[in-house]
């Protein structure tokens, strides 16, 4: 079938908006749909974190004889123990950094895949963390929640939507110390169901301090849940 000229101009705009040809990685043509704009070769390049790292918050360490980091030494967090696929570099960063901040709401389901390696045994429910109305209203989806979808119809998890709100808008963790983190957070969620005796996996996109997670953890505790487990897409070392 001809297509007129001005529509396929159309049609090529569209697809150009709907997936831009560029990859940002390595500035080549993109010549994948599912993650587009990143091209086949850059998304097979991220990898997973098999360096040595905290048993409790997965911060990673440079030597293979530490086990847990002082951090954790000092005050243990709430949550039970903290999984993450990588490191917050490289593509993989680029392609989370897409998603949340450009919509690229498409990289949801190859995004989650990552996560679909962590062993959901003995797992009860799967609770997103979530955002604040305001912030659902100007990023128009919650990053957290579609991942969670992923790996809660992949695993047979109970998905619990409203396991956590956050009640509040908080600033930006950025440029902030653990301390103030922890300050900034202090009250912003809040667990309205009970979740008597389940063990919960938090689901988010990335890890940073662990202060978010912790105050999570604390809110899903207090609603009665025996234990949190964390998993996150990637770790990121200072934001
Ligand atoms: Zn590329
Ligand atoms: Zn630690």
């Amino acid at each position: 079938m001809r297509v007129p000229p001005r529509l396929s101009g159309l049609i090529a705009r569209i697809l150009q908006l709907l997936f831009p040809s560029v990859c940002p990685s390595c500035n080549c043509a993109t010549d994948s749909v599912s993650h587009a704009p990143i091209c086949r070769k850059c998304w097979s390049g991220i990898r997973k974190y098999r360096g040595p790292s905290c048993r409790i918050c997965a911060t990673p360490f440079a030597s293979e004889d530490a086990v847990v980091c002082s951090d954790c030494i000092r005050k243990p967090p709430l949550f039970s123990h903290a999984s993450s696929f990588g490191i917050y570099e490289g593509v993989l960063a680029e392609a989370i950094n897409l998603y949340k901040f450009h919509g690229a709401r498409r990289l949801a389901k190859p995004l989650a895949a990552f996560l679909l390696d962590f062993d959901s045994a003995g797992i009860d429910a799967v609770v997103p963390v979530p955002l604040s109305l305001a912030g659902l209203r100007s990023r128009g989806f919650n990053q957290s929640l579609l991942l969670a979808k992923v790996f809660s119809d992949q695993k047979n998890v109970p998905l619990v939507l409203d396991g956590l709100l956050k009640c509040r808008e908080t600033k930006p963790q950025i440029g902030l110390s653990a301390a103030e983190r922890a300050k900034n957070l202090k009250g912003a969620f809040e667990a309205p169901k009970r979740l008597d005796g389940c063990r919960v996996l938090l689901v988010d996109d990335v890890m940073t301090t662990g202060s978010t997670a912790n105050e999570c953890a604390k809110q899903l505790l207090g609603s009665g849940a025996s234990e949190v487990a964390v998993l996150t897409l990637a770790r990121a070392s200072s934001l």
